[in-house]
């Protein structure tokens, strides 16, 4: 054993190797030094359980292209992009919502240059970072005013801190709500300082049940957007314009999370008619948060929206500049929300509704495209067929619906399609897709246009190096 130990090579022997090999100039030299220690000390641990007991066996693993392989894949940074094949047009795990190219680009302005985020370029003097959004908003939603922060679950946590803090929140049962993500209304009504007071069951509430839990203590009546599962059969919701009456009647706020909160109604694409931003305010909601990277299409943020009494309270609330929206944000937010000026275009500038709107015979076209890339692969390990199928909208919107789609169905021959998806995740950008029964499938609804080739290319990987 000891004898096998003194076959492998020293670190500096191996780090210049690496560096003959590759070009690695550009990762810091502490990364491949660790990389190739990583790399060593496996073979050690190797040697020492006695998974490797010959000479022939350590010579294998100390084979330089294997070991520089491991090293240029250890030292990449670790926040990658990845291909999303899996139809889901909102996937949380892979960073919801992808920016069009207006906002992309006010990103990379935001980043390579000061700018005017607090400065009135009037006056020379300080400005706030809000104006930047906030009448773009008002005038799209229709609201008196609005405020933005970090994300909707900042949103809903500052709204209840300002209004509501020490006060009892009635809201029904059937709408509390869990996010992916451990976000769930009665913890974050906790959190806030709020108290509470649960109202109806899980299946019915009636406009009864809100007025009888009115009290001296009540800071507001909230409606929440029951965005990711629906209850059916016997039920019996309050709609907000019920809610909002009676709020009126006793002068308590009504707060309105609408959770994706859309800005433009998808009942035209043929999908179920969520209630939009621009209803929430015309209904006459005090305040309505939502967030940014849903279905908006946007980046990352909480939008806040509603009557000016009570967002010049959360304004003045000391957990605003704690939960404040970044520079990089705030314009990618402004690109956005500037393409909703026109929303006869606006799936053509931003990515989401692009592509849930897109209509069937455009991503069959796709598939048969992508379909012949991948013929041309000439792959004995995997059969293609193009078939029918569904993709999901995702991001705790439209739970209920799916959007016929096509998908490529790789049936492998040669390995299992549970085995090929996690393969597919190590590829040089790590490629999404779904499983059904031994099939593999590619969903072209979330792919673009320039990402076909690419695919084709992580699926040549994949059968490089299937094993
Ligand atoms: C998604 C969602 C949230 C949380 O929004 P984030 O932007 O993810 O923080 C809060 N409430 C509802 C109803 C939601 O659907």
């Amino acid at each position: 054993m000891q004898s096998l130990y003194s076959l492998l090579p020293n670190i500096n022997s191996l780090l210049i190797s690496v560096e003959q090999s590759v070009d690695c100039s550009q990762y810091p030299r502490t990364l491949i030094k660790d990389a190739i220690n990583e790399y060593l000390s496996c073979i050690r641990d190797k040697i020492k359980n006695a998974i490797i007991t010959t000479p022939h066996e350590v010579e294998k693993l100390i084979d330089s292209t294997c070991i520089t392989n491991f090293v240029l894949q250890a030292i990449q940074p670790h926040f990658k992009r990845v291909i999303n094949a899996t139809g889901i047009v909102l996937h949380t795990n892979a960073g919801r919502a992808i920016l069009s190219k207006s906002a992309t680009q006010a990103v990379m302005q935001a980043c390579q240059y000061y700018s005017n985020l607090e400065l009135d370029l009037n006056t020379g003097e300080r400005g706030s970072r809000y104006t930047h959004v906030e009448s773009l908003l008002c005038r799209i939603t229709g609201a008196e005013s609005a405020l933005v922060v970090n994300n909707n679950a900042a949103a809903v946590l500052l709204i209840l801190d300002t209004l509501c803090k020490g006060k009892e929140v009635i809201a029904s049962r059937g709408q509390l709500v869990e996010i992916g993500g451990s976000f769930r209304i009665p913890d974050v009504m906790k959190k806030s300082g709020a108290f509470l007071t649960e109202v109806g069951t899980t299946n019915r509430t009636h406009l009864y049940d809100y007025e009888q839990a009115i009290t001296e203590q009540t800071g507001a009546i909230m409606k929440i957007h029951t965005s990711n599962f629906k209850i059916s059969g016997f039920t019996r919701t309050v709609s907000l314009e019920e809610l909002v009456l009676l709020g009126k009647r006793y002068g308590i706020p009504v707060i309105d999370d609408l959770g994706s909160g859309s800005l433009l109604s998808f009942a035209q694409y043929g999908l179920s008619d969520e209630p939009t931003v621009q209803q929430a305010v015309a209904t006459g909601a005090d305040v309505i948060s939502f967030s940014g990277d849903k279905v908006l299409g946007g980046p990352q943020a909480g939008l806040i929206v509603g009557k000016k009494v009570y967002i010049d309270m959360i304004k003045k609330n000391q957990l605003t500049r704690a939960l404040r929206i970044d520079k990089m944000t705030l314009t990618a937010l402004e690109a956005t929300l500037r393409d909703y000026l026109t929303p006869e275009t606006l799936h053509l500038n931003n990515p989401t509704i692009a592509m849930i709107t897109t209509p069937p015979h455009t991503l069959k076209n796709k598939a048969e495209r992508l379909a012949s890339l991948l013929t041309m692969l000439q792959s004995n390990d995997i059969r293609i067929k193009i078939i029918e199928g569904k993709s999901k909208i995702g991001g705790g919107s439209f739970p209920e619906e799916t959007l016929p789609t096509y998908l490529i169905r790789i049936h492998p021959l040669t390995f299992t399609a549970e085995e090929g998806k996690k393969k597919l995740l190590t590829t040089s950008i790590p490629l999404l897709t779904r499983i059904e029964d031994n099939y593999i499938l590619l969903d072209v609804r979330t792919l673009q246009e320039e990402e076909l080739p690419l695919v084709a290319t992580m699926i040549q990987e994949l059968l490089e190096h299937k094993s």
